[in-house]
């Protein structure tokens, strides 16, 4: 984050240098001879100028294959736009206490291996950056998560605002479809609130749409698609942690569930299911990406299929 903050700074920099041409403390006393300094509409002209000149830059290198948004430059971005990816998806995870193997951004971990798998399969999607701060309880007095260490949370009004600009900059840059995802429980009524919310303020003529896929967050189906699927018997430890969602993790860091530490205590499985060999693990984490992304796929096509979606 600290990289990205620096590097807007250096953009927003060299833009005003640009701009800021005959300096006040450079002009001559008296004005005589003095360069008439330029009128706003001069340099509202020169500005448009300059926005003309960078958007007709070529890139001057070849695209780099990612779908995430905070991976490509702005010139990625601008041309995968032009290509005809003008969909973009704002994934919502968590950072919240879990079973005692888990990263406590579980949520972050599963929406990097199901964001991106989603936005391929989709084919004209990219992904935003992952909102990793959701509601996870009271703060002050700490409920729900809040209760233990390493847990964020987010007031319901501050997850909707965060949301609300998050989107308005998407818009803003001409996406058509805005697709709002969350992977906990917390997530899903400020998406829905923001999408609704949104949808009314733009209004039926927009170019924009926001659609909340509550069938993204159907983590009971998941489990039975495994049960059935992968032949998974699970029996309960009564941890917040199961292999659905320990697998998937896998997909993206085996260290996220800690397993080498499991074997060295041979602790290496959940309800029963073992998540060593890590191999084993990753090949069933990858099958429940592919099944949560197929089964938000088809709902984002039937909301974007039907205009009064929200
Ligand atoms: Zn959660």
């Amino acid at each position: 984050m600290h990289r990205i903050a620096a590097a807007c700074l250096a953009v927003v920099t060299t833009a005003s240098l640009a701009l800021a041409q005959t300096p006040a403390a450079q002009q001559p006393e008296g004005g005589g001879q003095a360069r008439p300094q330029r009128t706003p509409e001069e340099r509202a002209a020169a500005q448009a100028e300059e926005t003309r000149r960078m958007f007709a830059m070529e890139r001057p290198i070849d695209a780099v294959d990612t779908v995430w948004i905070e991976e490509m430059t702005w010139l990625e971005v601008r041309d995968a736009m032009k290509a005809g990816k003008r969909t973009v998806i704002v994934p919502t995870g968590g950072v919240e206490q879990n079973g005692p193997y888990l990263a406590t951004g579980k949520h972050n971990y599963v929406n990097r291996a199901t964001c991106e798998a989603i936005a391929r399969k989709l084919g004209s999607a990219l992904c935003a950056p992952n909102v990793p701060f959701v509601p996870e309880g009271g703060i002050e007095p700490k409920t729900s998560h809040m209760i233990y260490p390493g847990t964020i949370s987010l007031s319901e009004e501050t997850f909707q605002a965060l949301l609300t600009d998050i989107a308005s900059s998407l818009k803003a840059h001409g996406f058509e479809h805005i697709i709002l995802i969350g992977d906990s429980g917390g997530n899903q009524t400020g998406m829905k609130t923001v999408a609704a919310n949104l949808t009314g303020k733009w209004g039926a003529g927009s170019k924009t749409t926001i659609h909340f896929i509550p069938e993204y967050y159907q983590y009971p189906e998941a489990y039975k698609w495994a049960a059935a699927n992968l032949g998974w018997k699970e029996v309960p430890e009564g941890h917040h942690d199961d292999p659905t969602i320990s697998t998937i993790m896998m997909t993206v860091d085996p260290n996220s569930v800690r397993i080498k530490q499991r074997v060295a205590k041979k602790k290496a499985s959940i309800n029963g299911i073992p998540l060593a060999p890590v191999e084993q693990a990753v090949a069933w984490g990858k099958k429940l990406v592919d099944y949560r992304a197929q089964v938000t796929v088809d709902a984002i096509k039937k909301a974007l299929s039907n205009p009064t979606h929200e």
